[in-house]
C-alpha cells in the first residue's frame, strides 16, 4: 500500500503538526471544534520530503491521491474545480511544522479561468469582484508558480491606471479588468513561450509542486538558518476553500492576537482591512485599521472573533496569532498558531497565566526560549532625552535602535556583515529583505501595519521595527530619505523607537536595558529547577557587578592577562616580558603588583563573598609585544635618518628580544603555565596580588571573600605540580606574613585534548577543573579560532560539512567527550571534584542542554548572558 499522502481537512487535528504543518494542524484542531473554517484537504510534509530527496519528483501515487481527495472535497462543496456552473475556488498554501511567516509562497483564487469567471461573477453578483480575482489571480500564479517577473504584471497595471486616468487599483471598472485580464493572459504566455496553461486542475498540481519547491527558496533558507530549523522537515500543502473578504462592505480580512505580542498586555490587538483579500494584510500592502474599529462596521462578525479568539486561547493554552476573513458578515478563521512574541511578552504571557491558573510553572518555563532572551538586554532611549521627533509610526517591535540608512536590503547586508550599524528604511518590506533585517539595528517602513509579516519577522529576530510611518518619502534609486523638511542620504544616522514608533533624525543616546518584575519572578522559577550553577566570566569591577546583578552565583573566570592590557600597564608587562634577566624582571613585577592587587580587590568587593576564579597569565605573547615586522622597521628608519645612538641601541635591543620570542604560531605556543613554568615569579606576584586583595578586603568590616586560583592549559602532570607548588607555597607564605587564615583552592583549566585524556592524574594535583571550551575546540578540531570565521569554517557551516559553528555549539561528539572524560576520569580520583565549564559555551542554551547530562556543576559565561544560561539550565534539568 501506498503511503497517504492526502488528509481531508476534517481528518486531522493538532497532534498532526508534523505530518499536516502546523497552518493544517491548526484548521483542522478549528473545524473539529466547530470553529467556522473553509473546508479542503492537506498535503503531507512527507510528500514534500519525498520530492526533495528525489530530485524534485513526486512519489509514486501522489498525483493520483491529489486527484481523489479533490473529488472527495468538490462532492462536499458541490463543487467542481473548473465548473462553468458552481465553480471551486481554492487557495493553495504553503504550512511548515514550525511557522516561517511569509517565507513561503501561498497562492489564491485557483480555480478561476476563461470557463468559471462568469459563474464567479453571477454567484456574487458582482462582475468586478470577479474580474479582480482573475487578474490576481494570473500575477500570483504566474509568479509564484510560473517564476514570470512580477514587474511585467506591475507595469502592465501601471498603464491601464494611465491610460484610465485613474489612481488606485479600486478605481479599476470591470470593463478595465477584462482588458487586463487578457494583457495578463498574453504577458504570461509570451514569457512561457506559448506554455501557459489555463486548466484549473492542471494548475493545481503544478501550484502544489511550486509549495514544495519555494520550501527551497533563498529567504526560507535564510530564515531556517536563523532560527535553526532543519531542512529536513519540509512542508505540508493546504489545499482550501476560498472565502472573499474582497467581495464589498460587509467583507472583510485581517490578522489578530489574543493579547499583545509586543508587551504581552491582554486587550484587543488586530488590524483588518474591508474589501480586500488577506494578502492586502499580511504582505503590507496597505496599511490596515485597528480591529476595535471593525466593532461599527461590522459588530456581529467582530463580536463573534472575539469570541472565538477567548475560545481559542482557551483551547491551546497560549496566545494565538489568528488570519480570519468576512465573506458578506460571515467569519471563516483560516489559521491559529501559537504567537510569535518578543521575549518581553513571553514573559508576560507565561507569568500571567500561572496567575490565570491555565498553566503551571513548569509549563511557564517550558514555553520561554531561553536564547530570546537576548532581546531584553537591548538597550533603549536614555529617559532624559529633549530631542523631538521627527514622524511617527506604529510601534511594531520594540526597542530602540541606531544606524545609518540604507535603502535596500544587499546593502544592510554587506554593511551590517562588517559591524556597520545599520537602519534599513523599506516602503515595505517584504521577506525577501530578511538577509537585510537580520543584521540591521532596526527596520523603518512607510507602509503595512504591526501583523505585516515584516513585523513579525522583527519580532521574532528581536529587532525595533518602525511601520507603517506614512509620512515618510523613499526614493530608492536616489537613496533618499524625506521627512518633511529633513532629507536623509544612504549613511545618515537615525533612531527608531519601536516601542513607541517614534522617529528621531539623530544619533540619541541608548542606555543599557533593565530587568524587569515578570522576569525577576520568571527567573526564580528557573533557578528552584535546575541543577548546575550559573557564574559569569569577569575581569573587573563593573562587569562583576553587572553579573551579580544578573543572577550570577560566582566568577567562573577572571582573565588576568586583560588586566594587562590596559595602556598605562603595558609599558611594565613589556618589560616584564622583554627582560633579560631576572632583576630586571623583578623590577618590572614590583610595578605590576600593585596594580594587579587593586583590580583583584574590586571584583572582590563585587562579588560578595561568592567564588571567584582567577586564572593565571595566559599570555599568548604576540598580544603584549611590539609586532616584529613594525620593529624591524622603525630601527631601519633610525638608521636611515640617523638618529640619535641611545635610542637606536635601545630598539635594536628591543628588536632582537622580540625576534628572539617571536613565534610561528603563538596560539601553540608559549602560553598558558609555560610561561609560568620559565619565570616562576610571574605566578608568584600574581599570587601574592591575590592574596593581599583577599586580606585588604576581608579586614574591611562583614566582607568575605571566595578565592580559587586557577592554573591555565596544562597538558603535563609535571606543570600541575610545578605550578601548584609555586602558588600554594607563595600563599602560605603571604598568609604567615600577614598572621591572618584564609580558605582557598587550586585548581585548573582542561583545555588541551592531553589533559582530559590523563584528567585522573591531573586531579591528584587539582581541587577543581573549568574546561577551557573554546581552546579545547580549538585544541582538538585544530582550527583555529582567530583564523577559521574568514575562511573555510563558514563554507563548511553553509554547506552542512559541519551542523554548525563548533565555537559557538559545542561539538558533542568530539570536544563533548572530552569534556565527559576529563569529568569522569577526575570525579574517579576524587568524587568531590568540582566542575565547570568557562567560555562561550557557557551560555548557549544548546551547549548548556548537553553539559547538563555531563554532571558539571556550573557554567560560566559572560554577564548578559547570565539570565539566558539560568533559564536553558533550568529547561536542560526539566
Ligand atoms: P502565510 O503563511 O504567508 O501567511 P497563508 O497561507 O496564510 O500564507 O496565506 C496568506 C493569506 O492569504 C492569508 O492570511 C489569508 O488571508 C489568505 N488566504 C489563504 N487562504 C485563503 C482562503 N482559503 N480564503 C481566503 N483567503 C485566504
Ligand atoms: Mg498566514
Ligand atoms: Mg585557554
Amino acid at each position: 500500500m501506498t503511503e497517504k499522502f492526502i488528509y481531508d481537512i476534517s481528518e486531522g487535528d493538532a497532534s498532526m503538526k508534523p505530518i499536516l504543518g502546523g497552518k493544517g494542524a491548526g484548521v483542522a484542531e478549528m473545524m473539529r471544534l466547530g470553529v467556522p473554517v473553509p473546508d479542503g484537504f492537506t498535503v503531507t510534509t512527507a510528500a514534500c520530503v519525498e520530492t526533495m530527496n528525489n530530485n524534485g519528483e513526486w512519489p509514486d501515487g501522489l498525483r493520483e491521491q491529489i486527484a481523489e481527495g479533490l473529488k472527495r472535497f468538490e462532492e462536499r462543496t458541490g463543487r467542481t474545480l473548473g465548473g462553468k456552473d458552481n465553480p471551486l475556488l481554492v487557495s493553495v498554501r504553503s504550512g511548515a511544522v514550525v511557522s516561517m511567516p511569509g517565507m513561503m509562497d501561498t497562492i489564491l483564487n485557483l480555480g478561476i479561468s476563461d470557463d468559471t469567471v462568469a459563474a464567479v461573477a453571477a454567484e456574487a453578483d458582482n462582475e468586478r469582484f470577479a474580474w479582480d480575482c482573475y487578474r490576481r489571480f494570473i500575477q500570483m500564479y504566474g509568479e509564484v508558480v510560473e517564476g514570470i517577473s512580477g514587474h511585467l504584471y506591475e507595469d502592465a497595471l501601471s498603464a491601464k491606471k494611465a491610460e484610465k486616468g485613474v489612481e488606485g487599483d479600486t478605481d479599476l471598472t470591470a470593463e478595465d479588468l477584462k482588458e487586463l485580464v487578457a494583457e495578463f493572459k498574453q504577458i504570461s504566455d509570451e514569457a512561457l513561450g506559448g506554455a501557459w496553461t489555463t486548466d484549473p486542475v492542471e494548475q493545481l498540481y503544478r501550484a502544489v509542486d511550486a509549495v514544495f519547491r519555494s520550501w527551497g527558496n533563498p529567504r526560507a533558507e535564510v530564515y531556517r538558518k536563523a532560527n535553526n530549523i532543519s531542512r529536513d522537515l519540509g512542508t505540508a500543502v493546504n489545499v482550501m476553500q476560498m472565502v472573499f473578504g474582497n467581495r464589498g462592505e460587509t467583507s472583510a480580512t485581517g490578522v489578530c492576537f489574543t493579547r499583545n505580542p509586543s508587551t504581552g498586555e491582554k486587550g484587543i490587538y488586530g488590524e483588518f482591512l474591508t474589501n480586500a483579500q488577506g494578502e492586502d494584510v499580511v504582505a503590507g500592502i496597505r496599511t490596515p485599521r485597528h480591529l476595535s474599529e471593525m466593532e461599527e462596521v461590522l459588530p456581529e462578525a467582530y463580536h463573534e472573533l472575539l469570541d472565538t479568539m477567548a475560545r481559542l486561547e482557551g483551547h491551546y493554552k497560549d496566545m494565538q496569532d489568528l488570519e480570519f476573513t468576512i465573506e458578506n458578515g460571515k467569519l471563516y478563521m483560516l489559521q491559529t498558531r501559537n504567537g510569535k512574541r518578543t521575549a518581553a511578552a513571553a514573559l508576560k504571557i507565561a507569568s500571567d497565566l500561572v496567575d490565570e491558573g491555565v498553566i503551571d510553572k513548569a509549563e511557564a518555563l517550558r514555553r520561554i526560549e531561553p536564547a530570546q532572551l537576548d532581546q531584553l538586554l537591548h538597550p533603549a532611549i536614555d529617559p532624559s532625552n529633549t530631542a523631538k521627533p521627527i514622524t511617527k509610526g506604529l510601534p511594531a517591535s520594540p526597542g530602540a535602535a541606531v544606524g545609518g540608512l540604507v535603502f535596500d536590503a544587499d546593502t544592510a547586508a554587506e554593511k551590517g556583515e562588517k559591524g556597520e550599524a545599520v537602519v534599513l528604511v523599506r516602503y515595505e518590506t517584504t521577506p525577501d529583505d530578511i538577509h537585510g533585517v537580520l543584521v540591521a539595528q532596526g527596520v523603518l517602513t512607510a507602509h503595512g501595519g504591526m501583523t505585516s509579516h515584516a513585523a513579525v519577522v522583527a519580532r521574532g529576530f528581536g529587532k525595533p521595527c518602525v511601520a507603517g510611518a506614512t509620512t515618510i518619502k523613499i526614493d530608492v534609486e536616489g537613496k533618499k530619505l524625506t521627512i518633511g523638511d529633513h532629507v536623509f542620504n544612504e549613511g545618515d544616522v537615525v533612531t527608531l523607537n519601536g516601542s513607541t514608533g517614534e522617529v528621531f533624525g539623530e544619533a540619541l543616546k541608548l542606555i543599557p536595558p533593565r530587568i524587569n518584575e515578570d522576569f525577576q519572578r520568571v527567573v526564580a522559577w528557573a533557578d528552584e529547577v535546575r541543577t548546575m550553577g550559573v557564574r559569569a566570566n569577569a575581569d573587573n569591577f563593573e562587569d562583576a557587578s553587572k553579573a551579580r546583578e544578573l543572577g550570577a552565583e560566582g566568577i567562573g573566570l577572571c582573565r588576568t592577562e586583560h588586566m594587562f592590557m590596559a595602556a598605562d600597564r603595558l609599558p611594565a608587562v613589556r618589560e616584564m616580558i622583554l627582560a633579560e634577566n631576572a632583576e630586571q624582571r623583578a623590577t618590572a613585577l614590583e610595578k605590576i603588583l600593585p596594580m594587579q592587587q587593586s583590580d583583584f580587590e574590586g571584583i572582590f568587593t563585587a562579588m560578595k563573598g561568592l567564588p571567584v576564579t582567577v586564572r593565571l597569565l595566559d599570555p599568548p605573547l604576540h598580544e603584549f609585544l611590539p609586532n616584529y615586522l613594525d620593529q624591524a622597521l622603525k630601527v631601519q628608519e633610525l638608521e636611515l635618518t640617523g638618529g640619535d645612538a641611545e635610542t637606536l641601541a635601545k630598539e635594536r635591543a628591543t628588536l632582537a628580544q622580540v625576534k628572539k620570542l617571536h613565534e610561528q604560531n603563538p596560539m601553540l605556543g608559549t602560553r598558558g603555565c609555560r610561561l609560568a613554568m620559565l619565570y616562576p615569579e610571574i605566578p608568584e606576584m600574581q599570587t601574592r596580588a591575590i592574596i593581599r586583595a583577599a586580606l585588604a578586603v576581608l579586614d574591611r568590616e562583614g566582607e568575605t571573600v571566595g578565592v580559587e586560583i586557577m592554573i591555565p592549559l596544562v597538558g603535563l602532570e609535571t606543570e600541575i605540580i610545578t605550578q601548584r607548588e609555586i602558588v600554594d607555597r607563595t600563599v602560605k607564605d603571604e598568609l604567615a606574613a600577614a598572621g591572618k587564615e584564609l580558605d582557598y583552592t587550586i585548581g585548573t583549566m582542561i583545555e588541551l585534548p592531553r589533559a582530559a585524556l590523563i584528567a585522573d592524574k591531573i586531579a591528584e594535583h587539582a581541587d577543581f577543573f573549568s574546561f577551557g571550551t573554546n581552546d579545547l575546540t580549538q585544541t582538538t578540531l585544530g582550527i583555529s579560532r582567530d583564523d577559521a570565521e574568514n575562511g573555510f569554517l563558514t563554507a563548511y557551516v553553509a554547506d552542512g560539512v559541519l551542523p554548525h559553528n563548533p565555537f559557538e555549539t559545542i561539538d558533542t561528539e568530539g570536544v563533548g567527550q572530552l569534556v565527559r572524560m576529563g569529568v569522569d576520569k577526575g570525579r574517579s580520583h576524587n568524587p568531590k571534584l568540582k566542575c565547570g565549564v568557562c567560555g562561550e559555551h557557557g551560555g548557549d542554551p544548546d551547549s548548556i542542554d548537553f553539559l547538563q547530562t555531563v554532571g558539571l556543576n556550573y557554567v560560566s559565561c559572560s554577564p548578559f548572558r547570565v539570565p539566558i544560561a539560568r533559564f536553558a539550565a533550568a529547561k536542560a534539568a526539566m
